[in-house]
């Protein structure tokens, strides 16, 4: 298939993985950051095809996984309101809250819907003026573009039963959290190929200049990520601390301009709290004063829901790339997709998940 099989090339993918292992004279520690990177490393074994030349850990890139537990609560209670239908992508419906989830809230009787996009969510707000149409608009900057088409077609329609509740969290500022960490051991990074396609690269390069790490935008087929190893493999061994590009089908150097615009007017850059990590500053985007009333936060005062993250789960650990996730103890036994302690065992994109999956069904190229 176009655009698939070229780039899953078990030929290839060998010599790629071989000159990643003569060129590296010790184990360069490097991040991938998005969680659908990670699946891929998984399933094709990827890891242990380069052997010791490199050790791969997980980023924060999983939209589901770093979604504040508050925000899973205040879904929560939003979604058992008799007078809400909420509206969601479907892979948050089995994130854990603090006591429940959304899947358990709609078995009871909580009027939650599945949806592809949130122009759906708008168009079931238009066909039932009398429900309070909440989208949880969750994800990293490739899904704020059709978060800020919806609020702005709403707001054009002139819907007064639509909201998001709003969790938009910014790949950039992450990086810096976890470059500023004086426990950081990653060396170079591979960068959300379909965020750069977004928001362009200007903002990785000023990472590179702070930091002098090598960032390398990937893509994310098995020749896409070995490619892009390979370049922060050749950085790192001849002392180069650049910003390049290897998923140059997609990315354009200044991203896409139209969708920057639809989310410069919707939204603005704010605090946000990641799951596991914390507050990170001006890491997240939450609606312009002009849109509050398609605020479901302001709608129904929900500001106040705090809540804890369960003990035993150390996905800030997993997520920041200082432990793997075979390292909790909970793995595997407490701890397994049927039953996740934590959301990066939950969503088809987290690390934990991935272990699980594709350990015990190993694909080797
Ligand atoms: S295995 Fe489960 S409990 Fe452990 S870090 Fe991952 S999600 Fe958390």
């Amino acid at each position: 298939m176009k655009y698939l099989d070229e780039y899953r090339d078990a030929k290839i993918a060998r010599a790629l993985a071989a000159e990643v292992r003569r060129r590296s004279s010790r184990a360069w520690v490097l991040m991938e950051i998005c969680g659908g990177q990670t699946h891929t490393l998984m399933r094709y074994g990827i890891d242990e095809l380069l052997g010791d030349s490199v050790q791969i850990v997980h980023g924060p890139g999983c939209q589901v996984c770093v979604t504040s537990l508050e925000t899973i609560d205040r879904a929560i209670a939003l979604a058992r309101r008799p007078d809400v239908t909420l509206v969601s992508y479907g892979d948050m419906l089995r994130v854990p809250g603090s006591e429940t989830d959304l899947f358990h809230v709609k078995a009871e009787g909580g009027d939650v819907r599945v949806v592809y996009s949130p122009t759906d969510a708008v168009q079931l707000a238009r066909s039932q003026p009398d429900r309070k149409v909440v989208f949880f608009a969750i994800g990293f900057e490739t899904t704020a573009p059709a978060h800020a088409m919806a609020v702005l077609q709403a707001h054009r329609l002139g819907l007064r039963n639509f909201s998001l509740l709003v969790s938009h969290v910014l790949v950039p500022p992450a990086i810096r959290t976890l470059l500023s960490s004086p426990k950081n051991r990653v060396q170079g990074f591979i960068a959300p190929g379909h965020v750069c396609t977004v928001v362009g690269v200007s903002e990785y390069e000023e990472l590179v200049r702070e930091f002098r790490a090598p960032i390398v935008v990937g893509g994310f087929e098995p020749l896409d990520l070995l490619e892009a190893i390979r370049m922060l493999v050749m950085q790192l061994e001849e002392g180069r601390a650049e910003l390049e590009n290897q998923y140059t089908r997609s990315v354009q150097r200044g991203g896409n301009r139209p969708a920057q615009e639809a989310v410069a007017r919707a939204f603005e850059v704010s605090d946000r709290k990641w799951r596991g990590i914390g507050p990170i500053p001006a890491s997240g985007l939450r609606l312009r004063e002009e849109f509050a009333a398609f605020d479901a936060e302001r709608v129904f005062e929900l500001q106040d829901v705090c809540a804890e993250e369960p003990k035993e789960c150390i996905s800030a650990e997993v997520l920041l790339g200082h432990k793997k996730p075979t390292d909790c103890t909970a793995f595997g036994t407490r701890c397994t997709p049927e039953k996740p302690l934590g959301a990066p065992m939950v969503s088809t994109e987290g690390a934990c998940a991935a272990y699980y999956q594709y350990r015990r069904h190993l694909v080797t190229l």
